[in-house]
């Protein structure tokens, strides 16, 4: 008998499950509290349940289990990467980054990226699979328990397109945002897409209340084509037309993210170009310097050029911030710890 992934439910779920295996509702609560709250590996340790039950769900059911393979601390801000074995020996990453505001957890979404961002180093050795929202959950619980630090706050910017995987996306948001399990208020998860438009109305009509980021990386059709394929498909006037309904039917701001690539998007005409873009949205620009991976094309602006960049969107009426590079001093760029481990593999 093929077991179920008994941490893979919501609520909901999870008490339409244990009352079909013949047994009353609100166990799906303690159920639920022991695995996402507690944290706890075997049934046995579910004190409050009785033993029949636990030996039930032994039978029929496990409790996924994800391993820590290595973890990378940064010597500069504590910044920590996790590459994380998934219980198929597929590794994915996770990192934890420490704000004054609370710790800030990054999470992959995917085995890979078919979405092929040419800065992203996630997306060279192609896609593998998408994970179950217990594999997207799970990586907040394992490095809960490793670090015993408590989470405040999710970006899905890691490894995959989570909009690529929207199903399970949205379901971990609902297991994320329970407070009998981890507790994590939507306002304080933040959700990242290249720009799958489709997506991001239905994202939109979810009305979850996370944040929605874009990577928008360039200002025309012509230049986010040579640095993203998905442009290919949808317009940028496309892409903003979708943000507008996201903001119009949730009330949240959007974050577009634009990474500052080296004679390519950091003139001041590209500057006036992005500001004409979001002008009258209720938006925010988070500059980042591009990541330079091995091999890569791209080289990242110079400090002076994306401090110019900002005041300039900032002088043109945009609220733009600049993302602090953390980690710098280990694998912290999405996807090169993976990469490694893969080339390692070889
Ligand atoms: S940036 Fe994101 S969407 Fe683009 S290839 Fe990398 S992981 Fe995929």
């Amino acid at each position: 008998m093929v077991k179920v992934d008994i941490c893979d439910m919501t609520i909901p779920e999870l008490e339409e499950y244990i009352e079909k295996i013949g047994e009353k509702k609100f166990h799906a609560k303690q159920i639920f509290k022991w695995l996402h709250r507690e944290k706890v590996d075997s049934f046995d340790e579910m004190t409050d349940i009785s033993k029949s039950l636990r030996e039930k769900l032994k039978e029929k059911a496990y409790i996924l289990k994800l391993s820590v393979i290595e973890c990378q601390t940064s010597k500069k801000d504590g910044t920590m990467k996790f590459l994380i074995a998934l219980d198929d020996k597929a590794a994915i990453e996770s990192v934890l980054m420490q704000y004054h505001h609370g710790n800030t957890i990054c999470i992959s979404t995917q085995v890979g990226c078919r979405m092929g961002c040419k800065f992203c180093a996630s997306t060279k050795d192609g896609f593998e699979r998408s994970l179950k929202a217990s594999e997207i959950e799970g990586q907040i619980r394992t490095v809960e328990k490793y670090t015993n630090k408590k989470i405040s706050n999710v970006v899905y910017m890691g490894i995959g397109e989570p909009l690529d995987n929207f199903d399970n996306v949205v379901r971990s948001i609902k297991i994320i945002n329970e407070p009998l399990g981890l507790g994590i208020g939507a306002r304080h998860i933040s959700v990242s897409t290249c720009g799958i438009v489709p997506k991001i109305y239905e994202l939109a009509k979810e009305n979850i209340q996370c944040t929605l980021s874009i990577s928008l990386h360039a200002t025309t059709d012509e230049k986010r084509k040579e640095i993203m394929p998905i442009a290919n498909k949808y317009s940028i006037e496309e892409l903003l037309t979708a943000c507008k309904e996201y903001i119009k039917l949730t009330g949240r701001r959007i974050s577009f993210e634009y990474a500052l690539i080296a004679d390519k998007n950091d003139t001041y005409e590209d500057a006036l170009s992005l500001a004409k873009l979001l002008k009258g949205m209720i938006a925010h620009v988070n500059l980042i310097p591009v990541n330079e991976i091995k091999n890569g094309v791209y080289k990242k602006t110079n400090k002076e050029a994306v401090n110019r960049f900002m005041k300039n969107l900032n002088d043109l009426g945009i609220v733009t911030t600049i993302r602090r590079e953390l980690g710098s001093d280990i694998d912290a760029a999405c996807g090169q710890l993976r990469k490694k481990y893969i080339e390692g593999k070889k």
